[in-house]
């Protein structure tokens, strides 16, 4: 992970000795699979004790900014709950028209004041890259929540944390990944992430002008996973393991007719889901808009809901991490 040793930020207390304490979470690539394998238990424990307990005390006294310049739901909302389950308090700044960053100030001002105030900071911005700018300004932990159409390196955590509580292993897998692969910055980072595991088969399903970008394929490739690209589900349905359907992303397009023209590429019904396995799992990161229809909803294979409650069990692990309470 990227490190911040040459800046102190050693508050009386933690545990400095951990490998993650105050380090920032930028892209996937920064991690092994035995980073993954430490992550995932730690946010098992998490589950277990929200399960058991709902809160508690870890991260006491301990605050996080949590700091939106594009819209969330629950990216913002799960990092607040993860927080406050751990007994620590929360900056939510999403609404940035109401800050001075309506007054023209800088990202690189906007985190070297927060940080005056909080111990980590979670970032969504539109740019590609602005998580990283951040996190060369910043002392404190930055998280990369969401970075225009590059990294969403947390999803990834949790959507791999969701595969493996669901089917049990992360290994010997066919992946199928739909929709707006281009725009679609879950996608990058899942892509990416599943090279840190053996047996996996990649399969993208787009319109044309929606496909996997060049340089994400590349990088899979050379780590040897077989991928390939289609038009049409049908092909490859039967032998997905994962199905993960993303939305097409409007706010990334510049003309708004080549969005109307693909916005209902695909729309998945239960009855596209005949041909699938009894054994396999459909995942999204929500928010969806009409590609998975409600009426499959009640299928069990549905892992959608519950991979955001997944999500706050990673959130909760990654805070504790870089705090070094963990
Ligand atoms: N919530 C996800 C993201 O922020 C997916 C989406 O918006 O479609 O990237």
């Amino acid at each position: 992970m990227h490190s911040k040793s040459h800046k102190p930020y050693l508050p009386f207390g933690d545990q400095q000795t951990t490998p993650w304490y105050g380090k920032d979470i930028l892209s996937v690539k920064q991690f092994s699979h035995a980073d993954l394998e430490y992550i995932f238990g730690v946010a098992h424990e998490m589950r277990i004790m929200v399960e058991r307990i709902g809160a508690f005390d870890l991260l006491k006294g301990k605050i996080l900014a949590n700091l939106f310049y594009e819209p969330s739901t629950r990216t913002s909302s799960s990092f607040t709950a993860a927080m406050e389950r751990l007994g620590g308090s929360v900056i939510p700044i999403s609404e940035v028209k109401y800050s001075s960053v309506a007054k023209g100030e800088s990202l690189p001002d906007t985190v070297r004041t927060l940080e005056c105030y909080t111990d980590v900071i979670v970032l969504r911005h539109p740019e590609t890259g602005s998580a990283a700018l951040a996190a060369k300004y910043a002392r404190k932990p930055v998280i990369n929540a969401g970075d225009g159409v590059g990294e969403h390196p947390t999803q990834a955590l949790l959507d791999t944390f969701t595969i493996r509580e669901e089917l049990g292993h992360l290994d010997n897998l066919t992946v199928t990944m739909l929709g707006d692969l281009k725009y679609g910055r879950t996608v990058h980072s899942l892509s990416r992430l599943l090279t840190r595991f053996s047996g996996i088969k990649l399969n993208y399903v787009s319109p044309d002008i929606l496909r996997m970008p060049r340089d994400v394929m590349e990088e899979v490739a050379e780590k040897g996973l077989p991928q390939s690209e289609h038009v049409g589900l049908d092909e490859v349905l039967p032998e997905t393991d994962v199905l993960y359907v993303t939305r097409v992303q409007r706010e990334r397009f510049e003309d708004p007719a080549v969005y109307e023209k693909v916005k209902e590429a695909y729309i998945f019904t239960p009855e596209v889901m005949t041909s699938a396995k009894k054994e396999m799992i459909v995942m999204h990161p929500l928010p969806r808009v009409t590609e998975i229809s409600m009426e499959f909803d009640d299928d069990p294979r549905a892992a959608y809901f519950r991979q955001m409650e997944y999500g706050l069990y990673v959130r909760m692990a990654l805070l504790a991490i870089v705090l070094g309470k963990a």
